[in-house]
């Protein structure tokens, strides 16, 4: 039996979506993969071979997924059921499909990888059950809960915030979100770009949570716009995800100068830009048509920022790195998409110091090379400086994505919530334990918790703490009634 499965895998071969044409992706800031069909769905959906109760992928799955699950639904063209199976894990699907590096998650554990098959192509069929779904109009059915007239609120409307609210709201816990920026998402919004993931879903999302009786209040700054102690005080819990957002510094020498930028404020103000949003001074938008761009860090940031200079028609776009591609912590699908679009690729060498031109704006850098060292105790191996190596890569942009680390908060301090060496805050999960702090009343999740990681971490985080929270407030878990007996 297994050699009839064996050839038939061999016979229909991992499929991945095909992609726009290269003038398109090159040209616009439109997302770069077409959707699967559902004769696509079917084929490639027919080879998961289902290897257990609880298969690799839904335990590699942050979010414990029920693959193989809703993969058989989807194959058999049972859409509305496949869509109602995966909200009840999670929040965002259609977001997950698209920007997860599954190559590292649920793709990466599948039976068929580690049988050199090639594994199914989950996010993409995550992806179209969704998608399928909204233009089919559905909407999640909420009818059965029952309000508990408890109210939470919930700083950050990203992936941990969405998360949250969603699941708060599937057990009758009026969620109310904030946020400073106009729209919701996040670095979902104002982080990744459009050729990933289109701006439309957040907005189309935002819509449906409300109509379910999520509250978001945008455009609204807690600490800012609104004072900590007043959530504090009229609201029975709050949930904490507001991200990181301080850019980690390479500490060269001229820094500061003109042309150097870093990542995030680049990012967000090119999404602005697209979106007609107006821009913030301290966040200008940068257009680096005709220049020659030199991305440092090589990591998805990086990545959004090389794919994102190709689209501004840059005359060279060059990603330099300090270890070689096989240690690049980028997922290796958005390396290759780089690639494929023009971008050039400098590995194993390091920032020393930002040259000057005579009007003191950046003219280049100067790099040595690297080797790479034996591995460390967690196993990565670190550059080596090779000495005498030094020379100058030229640039007119400099743009810095070496990460990210927590901003301050310091409306927190007087509430006794602690936090670690890092400055993110200490809320455990896992075993047992449901994202609380150090202060029983407020929670925190997702990137302020675990440091600059992933949207589905993320999302993850948002669920569990919300289940935290119903424990806190001594509510009963809702289950919708077609559910009960799942
Ligand atoms: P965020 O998404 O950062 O959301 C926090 C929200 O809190 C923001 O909307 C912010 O405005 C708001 N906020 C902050 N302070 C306040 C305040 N005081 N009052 C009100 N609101 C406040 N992950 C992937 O899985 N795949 C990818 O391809 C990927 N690409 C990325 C590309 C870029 C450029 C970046 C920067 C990150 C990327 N990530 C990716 C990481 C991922 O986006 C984050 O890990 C994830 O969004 C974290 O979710 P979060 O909800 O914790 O925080
Ligand atoms: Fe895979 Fe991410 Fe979807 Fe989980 S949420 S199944 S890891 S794509």
């Amino acid at each position: 039996k297994s050699t009839a499965v064996i050839n038939a895998l061999k016979e229909t071969p991992r499929q991945d979506p095909t992609k726009k044409e290269m003038a398109i992706r090159k040209d616009t800031f439109s997302e770069i993969y077409n959707s699967f069909s559902q004769c696509q769905t079917s084929e490639q959906g027919n080879r998961c071979v289902t290897c257990g109760n609880h298969s690799f992928c839904e335990w590699t799955c942050p979010l414990h997924n029920r693959i193989p699950q809703w993969i058989k639904l989807g194959r058999e063209g049972k859409i509305l059921e496949a869509v109602e199976l995966s909200h009840q894990y999670s929040s965002l699907p259609e977001v997950c499909g698209r920007v997860c590096p599954q190559d590292k998650l649920c793709e990466g554990s599948c039976t068929l990888k580690r049988h050199n098959l090639g594994s199914v192509t989950i996010g993409n069929i995550e992806r179209f059950i969704t998608d399928t779904a909204f233009d089919m109009g559905w909407k999640p059915d909420l009818s059965y809960v029952k309000p508990t007239g408890k109210k939470v609120a919930i700083i950050g409307a990203g992936p941990a915030g969405i998360g949250c609210a969603d699941v708060l709201n599937r057990n009758g816990i009026k969620a109310v979100v904030f946020d400073r920026h106009p729209e919701i998402g996040g670095m979902l919004t104002f982080g990744i770009p459009s050729f990933k993931l289109d701006k439309s879903i957040m907005t189309h999302r935002r819509h449906l949570f409300t109509e379910q009786g999520i509250e978001f209040h945008l455009n609204t700054e807690v600490g800012h716009d609104l004072s900590f102690d007043h959530l504090m005080k009229d609201y029975d819990a709050i949930f904490i995800a507001v991200g990181t957002y301080t850019s980690m510094r390479a500490n060269l020498d001229n820094e500061e100068a003109e042309g150097i930028y870093d990542a995030l404020p680049f990012l967000t103000a090119n999404t602005k830009h697209i979106m007609g949003l107006p821009q913030r001074p301290e966040e200008p938008y940068i257009n680096v048509k005709d220049k020659q761009v030199v991305v440092l860090g090589g990591g998805d940031t990086a990545m959004d920022c090389v794919r994102t200079s190709i689209r501004h028609h840059a005359s060279k776009v060059i990603c330099a790195y300090r270890r070689d591609e096989e240690n690049m912590p980028g997922s290796k699908k958005e390396v290759k998409n780089a690639r494929e679009e023009g971008v050039e690729f400098l590995f194993n060498v390091q920032p020393l110091k930002i040259e000057l031109a005579p009007n003191g704006s950046a003219c280049g850098i100067k790099m040595m090379r690297t080797e790479m060292g034996a591995p460390d105790a967690s196993g990565r191996r670190h550059p080596i400086q090779i000495p005498d190596s030094e020379f100058l890569l030229e640039a007119d942009i400099i743009i810095k994505a070496f990460g990210f680390s927590s901003h301050p908060m310091p409306w927190l301090a007087k509430y006794g919530v602690k936090l670690n060496s890092r400055g993110t805050i200490i809320a455990p999960r896992g075993n047992g334990q449901y994202c609380q702090t150090t202060n029983s009343k407020i929670f925190a999740g997702g990137d302020v918790v675990r440091g600059a990681d992933l949207v589905v971490t993320a999302l993850a985080d948002g669920r569990r703490a919300a289940e935290g929270i119903i424990k806190y407030l001594k509510e009963p878990i809702q289950t919708a009634p077609h559910l009960t007996n799942e």
